[in-house]
């Protein structure tokens, strides 16, 4: 159901052939800054596995990975003082917003997010 693409360009920071700013790798993981930050602090958060999506990802991923994935974000938002709170976001597939197909959850904080609200 879910064909990964190897082009992309989150595939290419994990093969290293784009460089990124690394805030945290581990076995599974990696969290790298935004290169158009719409916010004070924005991190992706990604698995370096071959998953397009959320869905994709909570589907298939093994609980090694879901768990590593979910601890690299704990972590993350500790060392980048977001305790305050922040907004964390996946958008999923075209009419998701979706632009890079590798499964990433965005991170915003470093001010008031705010409401969502269209
Ligand atoms: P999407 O619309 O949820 O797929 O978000 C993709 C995000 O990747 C956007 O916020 C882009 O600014 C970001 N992005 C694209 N290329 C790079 C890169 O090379 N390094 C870091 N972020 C990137």
């Amino acid at each position: 159901m879910f064909t990964y693409d190897p082009t992309n360009i989150f595939a290419r920071i994990l093969r290293g052939e784009i460089p990124n700013k690394t805030v945290l790798e581990t076995a599974h993981s990696l969290a790298f800054h935004d290169i158009r930050p719409l916010a004070p602090v924005h991190v992706l958060v990604i698995p370096k596995g071959a998953y397009v999506s959320l869905d994709h990802f909570s589907a298939e991923a093994s609980a090694e990975e879901l768990v590593d994935f979910h601890r690299t974000v704990a972590k993350v938002v500790s060392m980048l003082d977001l305790g305050p709170g922040f907004r964390a976001i996946s958008n999923t597939r075209e009419a998701g917003g979706q632009e890079v197909p590798h499964y990433h959850l965005h991170i915003l904080g470093g001010r008031p997010m705010g409401r969502m609200v269209e």
